[in-house]
């Protein structure tokens, strides 16, 4: 009897889990405009997955584990696939992944087999008919077995060849891959979208999607799009053995082919492969949600075969998610060093890049309202590297009426002093130059790394500090005594020794440290770098007006009334007098007169040299005395000139540079 009500209870949640797919599905794959993030979306289909495994009984062939994608869209002409396109299967951790080798070694009855991993770039699958070297049909996968012809809007994306090269033995081929929107791209699509009012697109796959099936080949073209091929789905005149000379060969074809791919002897490398990409994905310019493994050798390939919708022969390594949809709770006030009232939101916690989160980022108060964020919206989160996570905006279609603007408080909620909202700020800010808030977040920032950097110090020190009045200031730091640090919390002889030597070690930063660390609005480093560069110590630069500051080029308006103000104040004057007599830096280091062979002499490479990288000759170069320009002006010297040059040549050229090979650049240093 129990065993029947069990059954039953699972038949039920097979049933709601199949429909929730469904919908899912339709979203994603027919309107291009997922509700729910990958991730949670993966969640379910491992579930689903999952009691059809251990129910076998309750298995239908209709259930979405079963089938790939969705029917192709009725206003498309239909396009059959020589060879059905495939789904993958997924791991999402090292164990998975061993397990996969494993299996496929057994069923191979083989110890070793070789593997190639490729980036697993989310974007859109394709597939390319070139009949004799020419782009005849581009179609999208659809069901797998039947696509959408999608040739006009194809041809629209510059990086899909309309003619292969040194193609002349090949017949009919169709190639498959990848089109993708780049991620600088995206962004700025997206900005535009919240200016005009529009929905935003959860993640550039959807926006690569949604360009590639519709009707107009011009709205393609207007999202700059790329492809990157990654196998043959029909080839007539030529065979390729290994999936490592397939991408060799797509390459030869002129089919741009992502080349981080890696060919290894075992699952070891592919581990090591995926480890590392996990880490880096940030640093490129589109987007991928993991890694494909495939076995190398495509006659193993057809061997092994397929198992309903996925290869058996390859497995798509899933990183953890970095978008997620949940609900905003509330939207909170945080008052920031210069007493900007910055926006942040509470959220449902989600998931996100393998943590619970409950905080995100909102930027500010025009951000806020220009993507009409509302509290009790469902809201898309994005995380990306160690950064906080942040509000990408909300999901309109998921209103209910329910929701509400936020109104922002008119009085500081850590003072209670009026709040400014200055016309052309995107911010509204405290003034009241004693808000608690304000002080505790100027500490913290005083003692940051980019600051003073004062080791053994951090907020929650800062702030006994503040209630027990033992500072009022970055000053008073350095009036600390060991008595009075030995009445905080935590604080013995050795840390207590540690924390006075920190502040003592901290008068060492230099006098770029110093400006950093007094946290004036719009003074980051790339301002302070040019103010130090212009006024060489704190005198001439706490002397100069506002026109004087605003004249250094690469200073704005906005940013010389900021510093200007800051230091006019007479008490931010007198803070800074105090700080000189506790023996901070207030002058820049001179710099050190160059020595060496190159000394006096001016360069820039262009092109890629064989002995060293760039980077590495460039050191090279400043080490010897030479200094590196960085773009050609009159003052330039030398020219040095590798292979493949760039722009930079033909400017060069203009003026007269002498231009230089790499041997003869090592040829004016006699070592
Ligand atoms: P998949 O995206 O997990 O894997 C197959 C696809 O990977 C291929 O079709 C191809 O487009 C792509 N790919 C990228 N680089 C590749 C490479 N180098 N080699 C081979 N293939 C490469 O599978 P799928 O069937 O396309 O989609 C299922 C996935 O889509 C789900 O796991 C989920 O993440 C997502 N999805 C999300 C929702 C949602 O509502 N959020 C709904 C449906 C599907």
């Amino acid at each position: 009897m129990t065993v029947d009500i069990d059954l039953d209870r699972t038949a039920a949640r097979v049933a709601e889990l199949r429909q929730k797919l469904e919908y899912h599905n339709y979203l994603y794959y027919v309107k291009d405009d997922p509700e729910i993030s990958d991730a949670e979306y993966d969640r379910l289909l491992r579930e689903l997955l999952e009691l059809e495994r251990l129910h076998p009984e309750l298995a239908s062939p209709d259930s979405p584990t079963q089938r790939v994608g969705a029917e192709p869209l009725d206003r498309f002409a239909k396009v059959p696939h020589r060879a059905p396109m495939l789904s993958l299967a997924n791991a999402f951790n090292e164990e998975e992944l061993r397990s996969f080798d494993r299996r496929v070694r057994k069923l191979l009855e083989i110890d070793r087999v070789s593997y190639v991993t490729e980036l697993k770039i989310d974007g859109v699958a394709i597939a390319l008919t070139y009949e004799g070297g020419s782009l005849i049909r581009g179609a999208t996968r659809g069901n797998g077995v039947v696509g959408e012809d999608v040739t006009a809007n194809l041809r629209t994306v510059k990086t899909i060849p309309l003619r292969l090269a040194n193609a002349d033995d090949i017949g009919t081929v169709e190639i498959r891959g990848e089109v993708y929107l780049p991620v600088s791209v995206f962004s700025k699509l997206n900005e535009e979208r919240a200016d005009k009012g529009l929905a935003l697109f959860a993640n550039p796959r959807n926006a690569a999607a949604g360009a590639i099936r519709q009707l107009d080949p011009k709205i393609t073209a207007s999202r700059p799009l790329a492809f990157f091929g990654y196998m043959i789905g029909y080839i007539e005149g030529r065979k390729v053995d290994t999936q490592e000379h397939t991408l060799q060969m797509l390459q030869e074809l002129g089919v741009p082919v992502n080349k981080t791919y890696r060919h290894h002897e075992s699952i070891d490398g592919v581990l090591e492969f995926c480890r590392s990409w996990e880490k880096k994905r940030e640093s490129l310019d589109y987007e991928i949600d993991g890694v494909v493994v495939k076995i190398d050798d495509l006659d193993y390939q057809q061997t092994l075969g397929v198992v309903s919708r996925d290869p058996r022969w390859a497995i798509a390594y899933k990183f953890p998610g970095q978008v997620a949809t949940t609900r905003l709770r509330q939207i909170g006030i945080n008052v920031g060093r210069t007493g900007s009232m910055n926006p942040y939101a509470e959220l449902e916690p989600v998931r996100l890049g393998g943590v619970t989160i409950e905080l995100a980022t909102l930027h500010n108060q025009d951000d806020v309202r220009r993507k009409d964020i509302r509290v009790g919206d469902m809201v898309i989160v994005k995380r990306a590297g160690d950064v906080i996570p942040q509000v990408v905006g909300p999901v309109l279609e998921q209103r209910t009426g329910n929701e509400r603007v936020f109104e922002y408080p008119s009085h500081c909620p850590s003072c209670g002093h009026a709040v400014v909202h200055e016309e052309g700020e995107a911010m509204a800010y405290c003034v009241n130059r004693d808000c608690p808030a304000q002080i505790f977040e100027s500490l913290n920032h005083f003692i940051s790394r980019g600051g003073m950097d004062i080791r053994g110090l951090g907020p929650s020190t800062i702030a006994k500090m503040l209630e027990l009045k033992m500072i009022r200031d970055a000053a008073d730091l350095y009036e600390l005594t060991a008595e009075q640090i030995a009445t905080l919390p935590g604080f013995k002889d050795k840390s207590i020794k540690n924390l006075l030597s920190s502040i003592e070690a901290s008068k060492d930063r230099p006098f770029e440290s110093v400006l950093l660390a007094l946290g004036v609005r719009h003074m980051g480093e790339g301002v302070v770098a040019l103010l130090s560069d212009h006024f060489h110590d704190m005198e001439s630069l706490t002397s100069a007006s506002e026109e004087d500051i605003a004249g250094i080029h690469g200073i704005g308006s906005e940013i010389a009334h900021s510093v200007h103000s800051f230091f006019s104040d007479s008490r931010n004057r007198r803070l800074v007098e105090r700080l000189e007599q506790h023996g901070l830096r207030m002058k820049r280091a001179r710099a050190k007169p160059k020595t060496g062979p190159l000394a006096g002499s001016t360069f820039i490479i262009t092109g890629k040299l064989e002995a060293m990288s760039r980077s590495e000759a460039e050191k090279w170069i400043e080490e010897r005395g030479g200094a590196v320009l960085p773009s050609v002006s009159k003052k330039l010297k030398y020219l040095i000139v590798g292979v493949d040059p760039g722009t930079k040549l033909a400017r060069a050229r203009k003026i007269g540079v002498t231009e230089l090979t790499e041997k003869q650049l090592f040829a004016l240093v006699d070592e």
